[in-house]
C-alpha cells in the first residue's frame, strides 16, 4: 500500500491535510528527479552545507575497540548536524511549489535552526513552534533562530514539549496550506514525509559507500547510527539495505534505565500506535496514551520511531539497540580524549554502543559510525555532569 513500510506508516490525518499531502507527494515525484532541481540542490549541498563530508579513520577509537572505526563526519555540515541536508531539500522543493512560508517545530533547536538557515537561503519566511519548556532549556538556539530572523512561537498546550509543538504545527498547517510548507524534521509524520526526508538524507549513505570503497576496497561490516525518528540512520543505511553482509545498528536513548518513566527506548518498551499521522513503534501506557520519553539528549526525546525504521527493525534488517545516559556521557569523554572530537549527546549514543558491546564487533572489522552532530550545543549539560558547574 502507498506510504506503508510493512504495516507501519500511512496517513492518519484530517481531510483538510489530505489535499496538502497529495499536492506535496505529486510535487516531490515531479520536481525531485529533474536535472534543474538536482543541480540546484547539489550546488547548495556542496557550497553552503559543505558536502561531501569526510569519512575519517578514527585511530584512537580503533585502538580501543580493535575494529577499523570510521566516522562519517555529519558534524561538519553547516549548523553542526545532518539536519541541514533535509532542510535545504525541502525548502527548495517548497519554493518550486510556489510556497512563500516554512513552518516547523523543534525540541533541541537544531532542526529549527537548520530550517531558519534554509529559509533564508531560498528566501522564504520561517516560523518555528517550540514547547515553552524546550525554549527555556535551549535558550541559546532560540537566540540563534531569532538572529536569523525566524519567528519563534511558544507552545504551552499539553506538557509544552516537542510532541505538543508537532500537534500545533499540524493545526497551523491546516489553516494555511496554500502558502505554507510544513518542513518535517525527521522521517516521521504522514506519508509522504518519511519518504521525502529519507530521500534527502540518503546523500549520507551514497557518499559513504563510495568513500569506504575507496579507502578499504570493500563494504563495511557494520554501520552504527543513533536516532529517534530515524533520519540520520536511514540516511546512512539506505544505500546498504540490499547488502546483507553489512550489519546495521540503530541506537536509541535508553535514558537512566529501562525502568518505568526514565527512558526513550521505544523499540524496547513501546508497541505500534498512531502519532502525528502515522502508525509507528511508540511509547504508550496500557490505555494507549502516548508516554513522554526521557533522555538527556534532547534530539532523541521523541516517543515514536519513524515507519520505515519501525519496519526495518521488525523484519530484523536493522538491529534496535540502546545506550544509557551514563554510558553516553562516558562516550563523549572517551571520544574527546581519543579523537579530539566533541560529539553531540545524540551521536554519543552510537559511540557508546560501539565502545560497550565488544560481543557485537569482531577484531579487525570495518565499522562506520554516523557522526550525526557536534556537541557544542551540549556544553552546559556536559559541564554540569562532569564538573557540577
Ligand atoms: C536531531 C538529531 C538526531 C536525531 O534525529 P534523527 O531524525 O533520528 O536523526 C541525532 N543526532 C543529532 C546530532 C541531531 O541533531
Amino acid at each position: 500500500m502507498k506510504g506503508r513500510f510493512g504495516r507501519f506508516g500511512g496517513q492518519y490525518v484530517s481531510e483538510v491535510l489530505m489535499h496538502a499531502l497529495e499536492e506535496l507527494e505529486e510535487a516531490f515525484e515531479r520536481i525531485y528527479p529533474t536535472p534543474e532541481f538536482q543541480r540546484e540542490l547539489g550546488l547548495l549541498l556542496r557550497d553552503y552545507a559543505g558536502r561531501p563530508t569526510p569519512l575519517y579513520h578514527a585511530r584512537g577509537l580503533s585502538e580501543l575497540t580493535g575494529c577499523r572505526v570510521y566516522l562519517k563526519r555529519e558534524d561538519l555540515v553547516t549548523g553542526g548536524s545532518h539536519k541541514l541536508n533535509n532542510c535545504l531539500g525541502q525548502a527548495l522543493l517548497a519554493r518550486r511549489m510556489g510556497k512563500t512560508r516554512l513552518i516547523t517545530e523543534t525540541a533541541a533547536g537544531q532542526h529549527g535552526l537548520a530550517t531558519a538557515m534554509a529559509g533564508n537561503v531560498v528566501g522564504m519566511e520561517v516560523e518555528i513552534f517550540m514547547g515553552v519548556k524546550d525554549m527555556e532549556r535551549q535558550a541559546s538556539n532560540v537566540k540563534r533562530m531569532l538572529l536569523l530572523g525566524a519567528k519563534v512561537t511558544p507552545v504551552s498546550t499539553g506538557s509544552g514539549v516537542l510532541k505538543d509543538a508537532v500537534s500545533d504545527t499540524l493545526r497551523e498547517w491546516a489553516r494555511c496550506t496554500g502558502t505554507t510548507h510544513y518542513l518535517m524534521g525527521s522521517t516521521v509524520g504522514p506519508h509522504p514525509f518519511p519518504e521525502i526526508v529519507a530521500t534527502f538524507q540518503s546523500v549520507i549513505g551514497r557518499e559513504l559507500r563510495q568513500q569506504i570503497l575507496e579507502r578499504e576496497g570493500r563494504l563495511p561490516d557494520a554501520i552504527v547510527a543513533c536516532g529517534s525518528g530515524g533520519s540520520n540512520a536511514l540516511g546512512a543505511f539506505r544505500a546498504f539495505l540490499q547488502d546483507e553482509g553489512v550489519r546495521l545498528y540503530f541506537v536509541e536513548g535508553g535514558g537512566e534505565s529501562l525502568e518505568a518513566d526514565n527512558s526513550a527506548a521505544a523499540f524496547r518498551l513501546g508497541r505500534p500506535g498512531v502519532l502525528h499521522g502515522a502508525l509507528m513503534q511508540l511509547l504508550q501506557d496500557e490505555h494507549g496514551q502516548v508516554k513522554p520519553s526521557k533522555t538527556r539528549a534532547a534530539g532523541l526525546n521523541y516517543p515514536g520511531r519513524g515507519p520505515e525504521l519501525s519496519h526495518l527493525c521488525e523484519t530484523g534488517r536493522v538491529k534496535a539497540c540502546h545506550a544509557f545516559d551514563r554510558e553516553v556521557f562516558e562516550a563523549v569523554r572517551t571520544t574527546c580524549r581519543a579523537e579530539g572530537l566533541l560529539p553531540a549527546l545524540e551521536t554519543a549514543h552510537a559511540l557508546a554502543f560501539l565502545l560497550n558491546h565488544p560481543e557485537e564487533f569482531s577484531r579487525g572489522e570495518v565499522v562506520v559510525v554516523n557522526f550525526s552532530g557536534r556537541g557544542d550545543k551540549d556544553l552546559e549539560t556536559l559541564m554540569r555532569y562532569f564538573y557540577g558547574a
